[in-house]
């Protein structure tokens, strides 16, 4: 199969390094600046690379890897060069105006969601296995083409990751709760350390361990991703976040009152509850 891959980054880049392992497929990857794409091509990453859309007219399948901010204006520009029967997926972390603006465009489109990621970004942070045994959700619509959607899945599978299907608008409520919302909470545990006086926040950040390492580290990641995030799923960002301070306020009334048994029964709740998220 002949593979494009557009935003030569970490997902990009990782999803090209991956799938080059099947040796009947042709990588063609396109990236903004014609460094990464010498880059990307010297390491073996992809077969071909190019700054320009022309190299996608052979594709049969294009992953669009691009900030979610840059896949409308991608597909527009992809669109002249396509064959009409390649797929188009994205593999954005919000989907619902994701599909909304590229299903008219392009009909043969699939959205999509590897749910893998580090805090790196670029062709540098690409790296081999990043989505196996990872969720990967499909948002297709009622008008979404079968074959589309299989073409997806097989490439999902040869990925390794576990391949969940459900509607755009269901995607962007649950990664509110389990993506964005950690993502901004995260952030807020940081700056509330950075309000200290210099002397606390020096001695909090000599003491600063696994606890806080476990915590911080979304908050310490790429911020044209958060601000991408609650730009795209404004709504059910923004509901998350009430949400939260709704449960805040709730704890801030147990220790302020001196309620201990609340607080315990609290924690007992959320620690059974964890392992439901994560092992
Ligand atoms: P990234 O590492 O910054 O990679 C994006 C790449 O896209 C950049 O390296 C850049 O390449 C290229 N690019 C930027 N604008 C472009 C344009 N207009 N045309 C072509 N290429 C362009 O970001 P990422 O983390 O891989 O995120 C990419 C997508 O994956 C986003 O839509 C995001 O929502 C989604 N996603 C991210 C994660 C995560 O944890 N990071 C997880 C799942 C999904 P140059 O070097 O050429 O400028």
């Amino acid at each position: 199969m002949n593979i494009g891959i557009v935003g030569l980054g970490l997902i990009g880049g990782s999803l090209a390094i991956d799938l080059s392992c099947n040796r009947e497929h042709q990588l063609l990857g396109i990236s903004r600046r014609a460094e990464t794409c010498r880059i990307a091509q010297e390491r073996g990453i992809v077969h071909q690379a190019s700054t320009t859309p022309e190299l996608m007219a052979n594709a049969d399948i294009i992953f669009l890897c691009t900030p979610l901010g840059a896949i409308e204006d991608t597909v527009r520009a992809l669109v002249p060069y396509l064959n009409p029967k390649t797929v188009l997926t994205d593999v954005g972390s919000v989907k619902a105006p994701i599909v909304q603006a590229i299903a008219p465009l392009w009909p043969n489109f699939v959205g999509g969601h590897p749910m893998a990621g580090t805090t790196n970004a670029g062709i540098d942070a690409a790296i081999p296995h990043l989505f196996e045994g990872r969720p990967y959700v499909l948002t297709p619509t009622p008008e979404t083409p079968p074959q589309a959607i299989a073409t997806v899945a097989s490439l999902v599978e040869e990925l390794k990751s576990v391949l969940h299907i459900c509607e755009p608008t269901v995607h962007d409520q649950a990664v509110a709760l389990i993506s964005h919302l950690p993502v901004m909470v995260s952030a807020s545990l940081i700056a509330t350390c950075m309000q200290e006086p210099a002397d606390t926040l020096n001695l909090a950040q000599q003491l600063a361990s696994s606890g806080f390492r476990d915590t911080s580290r979304v908050g310490g990641g790429n911020p044209e991703l958060g601000v991408m995030m609650a730009t795209f799923n404004r709504t059910e960002v923004l509901r998350s976040l009430k949400s939260y301070r709704n449960q805040l306020d709730t704890l801030i009334d147990y220790i302020t009152q001196q309620d201990w048994p609340s607080l315990e029964a609290t924690l007992t709740q959320t620690q059974q509850a964890r392992p439901n998220f994560v092992d």
